[in-house]
């Protein structure tokens, strides 16, 4: 059985590139560019919450880094450094080995360097913590959206959420429709990119994790202004069109969390630039409403204009 340090030895440590210090010390070391600041953001998976028990190690250390990678693209980061705390009911070394290798293969993608962490026995919980840099001023806060200006989203939503339907028998997806919408669930991919080239483009912007109408909602609140949604100009993958309950495709649509799209405001002014930069990156942006006047309440309208009645509008864990 390897101790603690044998496991943080064994499997977290490698040597420092950009870093000044990286793992094995009481601190690791960074340097901030004077010009940049620093982004930081924190997210929590337990077992039995946010992912099952029995789930593959691979894919859980690459979801556990790219829901913070997210985090960073959709604040116009790049991504730089990452902290590992692991909570684990044992020292399991097939486990070990092959969360490992889900996490250095998703960091090494994106240059990303893992310092530092803390490792104890429980139960089985992964916290990962994101450092980036990007010049303060052009950060996409989630408070910058203006009234009358374009809303974007890219890819598609509630496709992870059909995943996760599938695997609850809720739904009964084709092998295809599966496959696609298990590797959205499970392996994530952050748009690092995307988020890095709207800086300056987009006046807000947040990563799809609760469901469409939930993170638009935390844009507005923040901004202080409403937006209509247009129902019928929602990108939809072949899963959603196709899917056997089409109440539950468009929920997923609307509702589905853990898309890890992103969705932003911009004037419309940008919308030419929007257009060239979703070319040139080979990302399909969708626009898809608009923000308005008045309280921070998302309308979905239908193809006649007509208010959509929603039901509940994202993950909340603490909501009954
Ligand atoms: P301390 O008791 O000073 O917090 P630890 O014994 O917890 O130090 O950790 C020793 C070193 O190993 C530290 O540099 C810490 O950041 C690093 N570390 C611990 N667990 C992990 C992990 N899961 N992944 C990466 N680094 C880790
Ligand atoms: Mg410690």
């Amino acid at each position: 059985m390897p101790s603690e340090f044998d496991v943080i030895a064994r499997y977290f440590t490698r040597p420092a590139r950009t870093a000044v210090l990286g793992v094995g010390d009481d601190c690791a070391l960074v340097r901030v560019p004077a010009d940049l600041a620093l982004a930081v953001t924190t997210d929590l998976l337990v077992e039995g919450t946010h992912f099952l028990p029995g789930s593959d190690p691979a894919k859980l250390g690459h979801k556990a880094l790219a829901v913070n990678l997210s985090d960073l693209a959709a604040m116009g980061a790049d991504p730089r450094w990452t902290t590992l705390s692991l909570v684990l009911p044992e020292a399991d070394q097939a486990w070990l080995e092959s969360f490992a290798s889900g996490l250095f293969e998703l960091a090494g993608r994106f240059g990303v360097e893992l310092i530092g962490g803390d490792t104890t026995r429980g139960p089985r919980a992964v916290s990962i913590t994101a450092l980036g840099t990007l010049p303060p001023g052009l950060a996409l806060r989630r408070d910058g959206a203006r009234e009358s200006e374009d809303i974007w989203l890219s890819g598609t939503t509630g496709d992870a959420a059909l995943g996760l339907a599938h695997l609850q028998s809720r739904v009964k997806l084709s092998d295809a429709a599966l496959r696609h919408c298990l590797a959205r669930l499970e392996t994530p991919l952050p748009l690092v990119e995307l988020g890095r080239r709207l800086r300056g483009l987009a006046s807000s912007a947040i990563d799809v994790s609760d469901g469409l109408v939930a993170d638009l909602g935390h844009i507005l609140e923040r901004s202080g202004i409403g937006a209509e949604v247009w129902l019928d100009r929602l990108p939809r993958s072949r899963a959603i069109a196709e899917c056997a309950d089409p109440a539950l495709a468009c929920e997923s649509l609307l509702s589905g969390g853990d898309d890890y799209e992103l969705l932003f405001t911009a004037p419309q002014a940008r919308r030419a630039a929007i257009q060239a930069l979703a070319s040139e990156i080979g990302l399909p942006l969708a626009r898809i409403g608009r923000t308005v006047a008045g309280a921070a309440e998302v309308s979905v309208l239908d193809e006649a204009g007509q208010p959509v009645p929603l039901g509940r509008g994202g993950y909340d864990h603490f909501r009954p």
